[in-house]
Parts: structure tokens; C-alpha cells; sequence
């Protein structure tokens, strides 16, 4: 074994040589250029070899065969000639395996992604183990760039058009079952059995393999004026999800999918290393990869807290609400019991109304069976008394935003679950030291804050009250990472990290509202921006009377530098128009869905004569305005770094991606003119812009938030 890269092989007594990559202390597979080299100079051994009769590549690392290339190694490339090279050693090592004399197969036993993909498709045959830990697929697009080791080329060539575009251009991944059906794995093996399943694969494989393709589907690829029409569906889609100017990498992959039955394969990997070369120097490229290592790093990082979580195998939800039931639709997406309580049966109808949805959404897009998704649904169980809370190792509560309602809920809820029993609550904005306040064991209360919808955003903050327990904390962390989310560790005070910005997003959208700035102007020049959704559109999400709350809460721990337009949120809810979820907001609703500007918002606001503004001049003021209180944020110790708070601002509020989140958006306009710029809105606007003393400092010590 080489110590360096972990690699093993030697040749078995039935001339087969096996390659296992990783230990099994590691916990990932990733290649390196060393790894990459080693593997060639093997390759390049065994050619000329007569007592070799095949390869089967495997792991020694429990649960991950490869989990691609190291990202570090791709960011590095800051020159599209050099980036373009790299991708180009991949795949002259990958085609050496192509070209063998005898066959090869890979044995894959849990993640197999990007590169890893792209080593098991120059395989001859493929099996997967039935595992859990299975996923296959090319995510490059999510990272900014196209797969470059032959997976645009070889991917297409295997299992076709049309879930070649699915995998690619998504990013997503497949199950070892799901892979099969696609023809991406030749055979889906219990996991005991993997070795024994490839090697009778293998020695198969020498006779020749033999696959098909429905007649339609290859009259379709092989007919060029079909396939454009295909490709050019696949445009519309993606551009429906992104433009191509601030996310190129699904655009680009088109080409090469294209290529690849459009040209022969020395021609389609020359064009995909240059595509590769051309966008790894992005500011996108660079943007996502950072934003991926810095995830990966929150996941391994429960804020400093040094203490072994306890497990959670059944949970409770106090609350069926947006919040609730969404949460127990991912907890039991996970497989993990969970009661729901609520004090209304109708609430608890919506909620299983709601989970079901999002897996019927699921099973049409055939990423999960109908019966997979009768046993999730059989994992929540409804209720409506307190009924077999003692023996949960986590409530979640998710009632109204109501100080005292919490401690209450709190109060009763001490007396049935067992004395270890973690307390995590959803609040968005109330400091959980006040929620424990009168707890019998405040040891076990936590913060525990999921974004709306549950389902989608990947961000929960995990917050500490004073005297939280490690363990407690470190539970609530882990839980996080298992039900797939991104936690970040933030400190107790009021609104947390996301909403303390978000609150002065709002604001400030509000305040445009009353100066006569119409808010489908408002919400335009945010989606412009690269946000998901406008402010309008998103406190109408949120639900307004919780918004509002929310604004009661930040005033009272910030006072009026938070909420200036305050009262603007409470008439409109004093109006009865409560956002999305009772169909009357800021927007009109039909069947769920937005419609237009309620007209009777604009009295209640109080708003003068129309006003346009220019789309810049209105980006500025509310993206100035979070910039200026993530300054605060830094400065008050609530995160203890950029990078959390950038990581938090993505995966929470969709914050865009391609700018790499708040801080690294302030980074690239640079401090000297945000403080000119945020004088002069304050100036104009008032002393709410009046910039934060650090942005002050990095002036005047010539520096930014992160290093250049
Ligand atoms: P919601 O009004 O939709 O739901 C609250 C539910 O709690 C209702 O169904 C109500 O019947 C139930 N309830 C009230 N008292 C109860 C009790 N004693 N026991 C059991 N159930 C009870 O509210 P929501 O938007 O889901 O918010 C819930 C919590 O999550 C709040 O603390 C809120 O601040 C927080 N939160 C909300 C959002 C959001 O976008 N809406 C996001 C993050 C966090």
C-alpha cells in the first residue's frame, strides 16, 4: 500500500487485480493528482500482462467508495489552459482503463460521485451494493463546473439522452436501485455479497456484455434535428431555474452532452476539458467551491462544543403548523418515528396533508416508490394529547412565536419526557435563555431553527442557551446533520443570525413600499439580484403575523435601528391578512398560488405618490441595509466568523450561490466604497445606514473580511 494515497492492490490467485482505494479508518474517498498518478503507472503495469484476466476496483472505507476529486485541488486552478490540462490527466488515466485488454468492474459500496463516477463508467461493468450509503451521480453543475474525467462523454453513451441531461445538468444523485433502472449499475447486490457478485460479473464480462436501448430513445439521440429538439427543451428548463450568466455550468454541459453523440470520443473529451478549463476560474465556480468546503467544515464543527450526542431514534413535534408539520415530514422522511402534537385536529390534517404532498411530488418525479412513501407517512403518528412523549430522546417545539406560550408549553411538556430528553425549540427570534428561564433542567432546553419550507432550505441554526448542556447542543447538531442539514452554531440573542439581517431586508423593503415603490418593483430587483423571491413575496411566506412578531422581538432587544417600518406590518396584519398561509398578504392568492398585489395594501401603508427608482438604486438600499447589520452581527460575537454567516445566508434565505453569500458579496464591491456608499444613504435616508464601526476599521486598516 502507498501511505500516502491509501491506494492497495495486488493481484488474486485467480489473476485478477484488485484495487481497493482508502482505509477503513477514513471516513471519504477522495482523488488526488497523486492518487490519479499512481493509478496510470498501474494501469500502464498490468497492460502488457498475460496472467491478468481482469480488474475490479472497490473500497476500504465503510460507506464511500469515491467521493470524486478533491475540491481544494480543482479551486486551486486560478488559469483556464492549467484547469484544462488537469481534467485532461483524468481522463487519459480513466481512458487507460477503457482501453484495457481484459475487463474491469467497480464494486461500489456507498458514495460514488464526480470522479468516482467517472472512474466507474470507464469500467466495463458495474455493480452497486443495496446499502443506504449508495448514491451515484455528477454533481459538478451545483460546483460551477462540468464533469472533466469523460463523464459528459461516457455517461451519454451508456444509459442515453435523456437521464444523461436528468443527472448532469441536476447534479443529483441516484440510489444503487435507482442507478440500476437507468442502466448507470449493471447489478444491485446485497452488501455481504458484493465482492463475490462483481467477480461472477467480471469473469461474465469477459464473453462481452450486452445492452440495449428502447428504439426510441436512440432514433432520438441519433437524429439530429430530434436531439437538438431534446437539448433545447433541457435549455428552457434550466434557464427557467437559473441564468446561464451567473450559472453557466448546466449551459455547458448541454454542449458536451450534445457532443457526445455528435462527435467521436477523442473529440467530445477535448471539448469537455476545455469547458471544464474555461469555467473552473469563474467567479461562480470559485464562489460554489468555496461554499461547499465551507459547509463541508460547518457539518464537522459543532461551534467549539466538545460532547458525544446522544442518538435519536424517536422525536416529538409540539406544533403542526407551516413550521411543525414540515418538520416532522423530514424527520420521518429520515425513517424516524415522530408524534405530532397540536392542539387542533385540522391542524394536524394540514400537516399530514402537506407531508404527503411533498412525497407524491417525489413519487411522480419517480424518486421514490408509492410504498416508500406510505411507510414515511406511517412514521408520523398524529395526536392530540401528550400520549407517549416519556420515552423521546428530542422534542422539537414549533408553536406560536409567544414568549410566554413557549414557557408554558415548556413547563408541561418537562413533566412527561424522561429526564435527558432534549428540549430543542423553532422559535425564530425569542432568546432561548428566556424560553428556559423557568425550566425545571434548562440544561436540556436548546434552539433548534429550521427555515420555511422545512424541506427545502438546508440551513438550521443551532443556538446555545446560557446554560444548555454540551451534550444537549451537540445532540441538537448532530440531528441536524442527520435529517441533511447544514447547522451553524450561532449565539442567543434575539432573531439569532438570518432574521436579525433578514428584519432589516424587510424594513427597509417596506420603507420603499410607503415612499410609493410598487412591491412587485421591490420584489423584481431582489429576484434580479439572484434571490429566490422578493421581501414581499417572502414575509408573505413566512406568515405575517410571525414576521411581525418577529420585528417586536428585534425592537425590543435592538430598539428602533431594526424597525423603523414596524407599524406598516402590523396594520397590514391587523387587516386579517396573515401571508400565504390564510390565501391574503402583501399578494392575492388563488388555490395557493401568488396572483397579484393586494391594491388594499398600498392604502394601509400609507404610501405616497408612485415612485420609480432605478433597479440599482433599490438593490442598493436593501442589500446595503443586511450588509450593514451582518457588520453588527460579526461585531457582536453572533457568529464567529464570515464564513458562518455566509454559509447561513445561502443555505437559509437562498441568499445567491454565485455571490458566495453576504460578506463575500461585500468583499468583492470592498469596504472603502460600502462606507461611502452606506454614508451616503444615511445621509439621504437616515441614520439607519450609518455604517458599522467595523466596515470602519477594515477601512481604515486596508483590509476585508476574508484575505484576499
Ligand atoms: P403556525 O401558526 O403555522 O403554527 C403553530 C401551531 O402551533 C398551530 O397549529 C397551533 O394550533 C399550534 N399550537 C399552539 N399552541 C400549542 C400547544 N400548546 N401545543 C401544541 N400545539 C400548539 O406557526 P409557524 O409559522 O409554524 O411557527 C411555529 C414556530 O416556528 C414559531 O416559533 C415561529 O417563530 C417559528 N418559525 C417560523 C418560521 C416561518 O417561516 N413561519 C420559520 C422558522 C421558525
Amino acid at each position: 500500500m502507498t501511505e500516502a494515497t491509501g491506494m492497495n492492490h495486488w493481484i488474486d490467485p485467480n489473476g485478477i487485480v484488485r484495487i481497493v482505494f482508502g482505509r477503513p479508518e477514513d471516513k471519504v474517498n477522495v482523488l488526488s493528482p497523486d492518487i490519479l498518478q499512481e493509478l496510470g503507472d498501474l494501469l500502464d503495469s498490468v497492460r502488457g500482462r498475460e496472467d491478468v484476466r481482469g480488474l475490479i476496483f472497490s473500497s476500504a472505507t465503510p460507506g464511500n467508495f469515491i467521493a470524486g476529486m478533491d475540491v481544494e485541488v480543482i479551486a486551486s486552478f486560478t488559469d483556464a489552459f492549467k484547469a484544462a490540462e488537469g481534467a485532461r490527466f483524468g481522463q487519459i488515466v480513466f481512458q487507460k482503463i477503457e482501453d484495457l485488454p481484459v475487463p474491469s468492474a467497480c464494486a461500489i459500496n456507498g458514495a460514488c460521485l464526480g470522479g468516482g463516477t467517472e472512474l466507474a463508467l470507464a469500467c466495463t461493468v458495474r455493480v452497486a451494493a443495496d446499502s443506504r450509503a449508495v448514491k451515484i451521480g455528477l454533481p459538478e453543475t451545483q460546483l460551477g463546473i462540468i464533469p472533466g474525467f469523460g463523464g459528459t462523454q461516457r455517461l451519454p453513451r451508456l444509459v442515453g439522452l435523456m437521464p444523461s441531461l436528468d443527472l448532469i445538468l441536476s447534479g443529483r444523485t441516484l440510489d444503487a436501485k435507482r442507478a440500476e433502472r437507468i442502466g448507470l449499475v449493471d447489478l444491485v447486490a446485497p452488501e455481504a455479497y458484493l465482492e463475490r457478485e462483481t467477480i461472477k460479473l467480471l469473469v461474465k464480462a469477459a464473453s462481452g456484455v450486452k445492452r440495449s436501448r428502447s428504439f426510441g430513445a436512440r432514433l432520438v439521440e441519433s437524429t439530429p434535428p430530434l436531439r437538438r429538439f431534446v437539448i433545447g427543451k433541457a435549455r428552457k428548463t434550466a434557464e427557467s431555474k437559473a441564468s446561464p450568466e451567473n450559472y453557466p455550468a448546466p449551459f455547458r454541459a448541454l454542449e458536451a452532452i450534445d457532443a457526445a453523440f455528435s462527435m467521436p470520443m477523442p473529440q467530445g473529451l477535448d471539448l469537455e476539458a476545455r469547458i471544464v478549463g474555461e469555467l473552473v476560474p469563474t467567479r461562480t465556480s470559485k464562489n460554489l467551491m468555496w461554499l461547499f468546503k465551507s459547509q463541508s467544515a460547518l457539518k464537522k464543527d459543532p461551534g467549539g462544543i466538545v460532547a458525544l450526542p446522544r442518538k435519536v431514534r424517536r422525536s416529538a413535534v409540539l406544533g403542526a403548523g407551516i413550521m411543525g408539520g414540515g418538520i416532522a415530514q423530514l424527520i420521518a422522511d429520515k425513517r424516524i418515528p415522530v408524534r405530532l402534537k397540536d392542539l387542533r385536529s385540522d391542524a394536524l390534517l394540514t400537516a399530514l396533508r402537506q407531508a404527503s404532498k411533498i412525497w407524491r411530488d417525489q413519487v411522480q418525479r419517480r424518486r421514490l416508490s408509492p410504498r416508500e412513501m406510505r411507510q414515511r407517512l406511517g412514521f408520523i403518528s398524529p395526536t392530540l394529547d401528550d400520549a407517549g412523549l416519556a420515552k423521546v430522546d428530542i422534542v422539537i417545539e414549533a408553536v406560536v412565536e409567544n414568549l410566554d406560550v413557549k414557557q408554558k408549553v415548556l413547563a408541561a411538556i418537562e413533566e412527561r419526557i424522561g429526564p435527558r430528553t432534549v428540549f430543542a425549540s423553532n422559535t425564530s427570534t425569542i432568546p432561548i435563555s428566556d424560553i428556559a428561564a423557568r425550566a425545571v433542567r434548562p440544561e436540556r432546553v436548546v434552539g433548534m431553527h429550521f427555515f420555511n419550507p422545512v424541506h427545502r432550505m438546508p440551513l438550521v441554526e443551532v443556538i446555545a442557551g446560557q446554560r444548555s448542556s454540551p451534550e444537549a447542543v451537540s445532540t441538537v447538531h448532530a440531528f441536524a446533520l442527520e435529517l441533511g442539514k447544514v447547522p451553524v452554531v450561532v449565539r442567543d440573542a434575539p432573531g439569532f443570525l438570518v432574521n436579525r439581517i433578514l428584519m432589516l431586508y424587510f424594513n427597509e423593503a417596506l420603507r420603499l413600499l410607503s415612499e410609493g415603490v410598487t412591491m412587485e418593483a421591490a420584489d423584481r430587483a431582489m429576484t434580479e439580484f439572484g434571490l429566490p423571491m422578493g421581501p414581499f413575496a417572502l414575509m408573505d411566506e413566512i406568515g405575517l403575523d410571525t414576521a411581525h412578531h418577529a420585528a417586536a422581538v428585534l425592537e425590543g432587544g435592538f430598539g428602533k435601528r431594526i424597525g423603523t417600518a414596524t407599524p406598516i406590518l402590523q396594520a397590514v396584519v391587523a387587516s386579517g391578512r396573515l401571508g400565504k398561509k390564510n390565501g391574503k398578504g402583501f399578494y392575492q392568492y388563488r388555490g395557493g398560488k401568488r396572483t397579484r398585489p393586494d391594491p388594499g395594501v398600498v392604502k394601509l401603508a400609507g404610501t405616497a405618490a408612485p415612485l420609480q427608482l432605478p433597479v440599482e438604486t433599490l438593490q442598493e438600499r436593501m442589500v446595503l441595509a443586511m450588509v450593514n447589520e451582518a457588520a453588527v452581527c460579526l461585531e457582536d460575537g453572533v457568529v464567529r466568523e464570515p464564513r458562518d454567516l455566509d454559509v447561513a445566508m445561502v443555505y437559509g434565505t437562498g441568499f445567491p450561490p454565485f455571490r458566495g453569500g453576504l460578506l463575500r458579496y461585500a468583499d468583492s464591491i470592498g469596504p472603502a466604497v460600502l462606507v461611502d456608499r452606506l454614508a451616503r444613504l444615511a445621509d439621504a435616508q437616515g441614520e439607519r445606514f450609518r455604517p458599522a464601526g467595523l466596515l470602519r476599521d477594515m477601512v481604515r486598516e486596508e483590509r476585508r473580511f476574508y484575505p484576499a
